[in-house]
């Protein structure tokens, strides 16, 4: 393993914390900002007890998992969000980081990495300030209102992040560009990927609910509000898949489908943000590895 390759697991693992990290953040606002309490200073506590919660209990995602999503004092069970959203953050700072892995790690002019580390960023900073509305407006905003918002969220930051990676390439000559081809053929190229992704993924979310609920409420599923329509999982799941690009969203959306089959309905689903995680890991990652075998 040259030096390279191992700056290139520390900065993946830092930018999983610090994704994590912002994660936390992100539920803090979340249940703060609805209740008009300050997001900047006071102490987190147990919804249910009360009890202050200490250094230990805010270590995101690994408090919740050794907690095994109970409070450490009451033993109320603590909602699956928390480390739905951290894991979520996490999971896109990662591919944050390995989808610009050159810019951490051009050792020609360290200076002029620093400009697109800070504006990629800003921009997952500002996708979490977007989840946090989305939470918000969780129990008002229809099913397909959040739906159409996020993929149209989604197509923003790619389409950001791709104008980003040509300008800064071309027009500044930081590296070699991702993409090289018009802006045209590059828009399209972007709709068609996220339309398929997100496809497949209400695919696996409607075979999903075809499979594990009564198939009459599947017209409810879609349409209701009131009955928790569209599962906050089930939303991220075509999120997700409209994200990684086609052949990682098969496999992002087969792993979503086979675990939540195995998890079942009902309140048994606390889990299904780690598998969903895990579905995309899978999809990118394992994708990435065929490609580096077969070219
Ligand atoms: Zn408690």
């Amino acid at each position: 393993m040259n030096v390279n390759q191992v700056l290139a697991i520390i900065n993946i693992v830092m930018a999983g914390m610090f994704g994590a990290v912002i994660g936390s953040f992100t539920n803090v606002c979340i249940y703060r900002i609805p209740e008009h309490r300050t997001i900047v200073k006071g102490h987190s506590m147990c919804m249910t007890c009360g009890h202050e919660l200490g250094a230990l209990d805010l270590v995101p995602i690994f408090s919740w998992l050794c907690l095994g999503g109970k409070c450490r004092y009451c033993k109320t069970p603590i909602s699956s969000r928390y480390i739905k959203i951290e894991s979520l953050t996490a999971l896109m700072y990662i591919l944050m980081a390995c989808t610009h892995l050159s810019m951490f790690l051009d050792p020609v002019d360290p200076k002029a990495n620093l400009f697109p580390f800070v504006v990629l960023c800003a921009l997952f900073i500002m996708i979490n300030i977007v989840i946090v509305e989305m939470m918000i407006m969780k129990d008002t905003g229809s099913s397909m209102f959040r739906l159409s918002t996020a993929l149209l969220i989604d197509l923003a930051v790619q389409v950001l992040f791709r104008v980003l990676d040509v300008a800064l390439t071309e027009k500044l000559g930081w590296g070699t560009p991702a993409v090289s081809t018009s802006a045209s053929a590059l828009a399209v190229d972007l709709l068609v990927e996220i339309l398929i992704g997100a496809a497949i993924g209400l695919v696996a979310v409607v075979l999903a609910v075809l499979i594990t609920n009564d198939p009459k409420r599947l017209s409810r599923y879609f349409k209701s509000d009131k009955t928790r329509a569209f599962r906050t999982s089930d939303l991220f799941a075509i999120v997700l898949c409209a994200c990684i690009g086609v052949i990682p969203a098969i496999i992002c959306a087969a792993v979503y489908l086979i675990s939540r089959i195995a998890i079942g309905t009902g309140k048994n689903v606390k889990y299904l943000g780690i598998w969903l995680a895990a579905g995309a890991a899978v999809g990118y990652f394992g994708y990435a590895f065929f490609n580096m075998l077969v070219g």
